[in-house]
């Protein structure tokens, strides 16, 4: 394939991938922007491979058909639940990519001719530098992410004594480290001593983030393995993965942007790593005593009713309750009930996880409504069901200014007349705050896996 014929399958590929994150946008239109995502990758692919600056074909096969099974492997394994994980250790691989790309673009730098080469070369290692900084805190901070998703770090953020310091001493080194490098026309030493400061930089900056700040952290990783690409695109002078880079960077950096908004936090402030960490967590309070009350109570009461609001979360997920949920839905539909659902934006674990799993469950859209579209209805409501959320119907992050998770908005479940909370124990959720709600006159608890619940009170109406 000649040079301008694979540049210009980079610029429809590129097309394509605009058409996909506009299709990922809606819920209608998600699939159909999954397939302009493929179909912009698969051009990509074959654009490079076949283009005419890749060698040793055989390798990249090899390379290809390992990296293809190992992929599609964990995609059929994997559970909605531990998608978070996946997309977090799949943003590391994209980090420690644009270190070793960067390593070995400044062991085999590209040879420039002309007036302008020596400024050419100059930019050169710049972007060397700052594309292997940008893959190290990336990748270390994508497996401290992944590993407080999957409960092997500790979800509480780490409190190392001037850590504000630490991090701004790291980004001062780095960048004097850089002068020196561009001045010593590339010098081993200060990049592999950045590279060493980068990983622990992108260590602390993760770890210093507490669990219930870990959605805009995954974004904002996101965003970070956006610019890693882009600056690996640079490198290698390769257009599309510098369009490709700056497409998930700022469109994961717009992420966070209205995360940081929904939950009430500020942007710089996440960027900076470590916010919600100053404050303390109240665990002496005693709340009084919980109620509890049985399927056959619930579905009683749900007959009873003229509005429901159904708020699910991260439980909801792991029972794999929304197809009895969506059941239950439709009988009391059918009955006269109005049913609606209320979603918070950090539900479950992942950005969108409720809607996934009701649109999957065949619920319709038009009765699945955002937390500001119902909140100002709960005092309007009859019965209200938690199914397996916790931190986000917590008044406590109205009402308690030292919890960790104080002003993120919330669910206002409690001002309707009946509140029912189903999840298994008294446990707390991600945050691990205790929750105020479940002791409530109006609330009472309904406990068991949420599923078996969720069947029991379709059987019982
Ligand atoms: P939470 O994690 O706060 O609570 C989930 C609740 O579900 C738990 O209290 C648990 O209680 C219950 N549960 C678990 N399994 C079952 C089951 N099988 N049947 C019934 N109940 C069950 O979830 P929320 O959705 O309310 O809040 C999300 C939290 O996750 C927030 O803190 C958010 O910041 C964080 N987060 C969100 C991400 C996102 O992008 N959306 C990403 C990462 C974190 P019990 O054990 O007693 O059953």
């Amino acid at each position: 394939m000649s040079a301008g014929l694979a540049q210009a399958a980079y610029i429809v590929a590129a097309l394509f991938f605009i058409l996909s994150l506009a299709g990922l946008s809606k819920q209608t239109s998600a699939r159909s922007g999954n397939y302009f995502g493929i179909a912009g990758m698969s051009i990509a692919l074959i654009a490079t491979i076949f283009g005419p600056y890749a060698e040793g074909l055989s390798w990249i096969f090899i390379a290809m058909v390992i990296g293809a099974a190992i992929g599609i492997y964990y995609a059929k394994r994997v559970e909605m639940t531990e998608m978070p994980e996946l997309v977090a250790i799949l943003h590391s691989f994209v980090g420690m990519a644009a270190v070793l790309v960067g390593y070995n673009s400044y062991l085999e730098p590209p040879v420039y001719a002309g007036e302008f080469a020596q400024t050419e070369h100059v930019i050169h290692m710049v972007e060397v530098f700052l594309g292997v900084f940008i893959g190290a805190v990336t990748f270390t901070g994508s497996i401290v992410a992944f590993g407080k998703l999957r409960g092997i770090i500790s979800s509480s953020p780490l409190n190392l004594p001037h850590k504000h310091k630490m991090n701004l001493a790291a980004v001062v080194i780095s960048t004097l480290l850089m002068v020196y490098f561009v001045k010593a026309d590339g010098s081993m030493f200060a990049l592999l001593v950045m590279t060493l400061i980068a990983f622990a930089f992108g260590y602390h900056l993760v770890a210093s983030i507490g669990g219930a700040d870990m959605p805009v952290v995954v974004s904002m990783l996101n965003s970070y393995s956006g610019w890693a690409a882009a600056a690996a695109g640079f490198m290698l002078a390769n257009d599309l993965l510098i369009v490709t880079g700056a497409l998930v960077g700022s469109s994961g950096a717009i992420l966070s942007y209205i995360m940081c908004k929904a939950m009430n936090r500020s942007f710089i402030s996440v960027i900076a790593g470590g916010f919600g960490q100053e404050v303390s967590v109240s665990s002496d309070v005693e709340y009084g005593e919980h109620r509890e009350v049985s399927a056959d109570e619930v579905a009683e009461m749900l007959k009873d009713s003229r509005s429901v609001i159904i708020t699910p979360g991260y439980g909801m997920a792991v029972a794999q309750a929304q197809y009895p949920v969506h059941e239950i839905t439709e009988k009391l539909r059918a009955k006269g009930v109005d049913v609606r659902f209320g979603i918070h934006p950090v539900a479950g674990r992942l950005p969108g996880h409720m809607n996934v799993l009701l649109a999957e469950a065949k619920v319709p859209y038009d009765i699945v409504l955002e937390m500001d579209e119902i909140n100002d209805d709960f005092p309007e409501t009859d019965t209200v069901l938690v199914i397996g959320a916790n931190d986000t119907v917590n008044p406590a992050a109205m009402e308690d200014p030292n919890s960790p998770i104080a002003g993120m908005p919330v669910l206002e479940v409690w001002n309707a007349k009946n509140v029912i909370v189903f999840k298994r124990s008294m446990n707390t959720g991600y945050a691990g705050v205790q929750n105020p709600l479940f002791f409530k006159d109006n609330t009472a608890m309904l406990f068991g896996d949420a599923k078996e619940s969720v069947d029991a009170i379709s059987k019982a109406i």
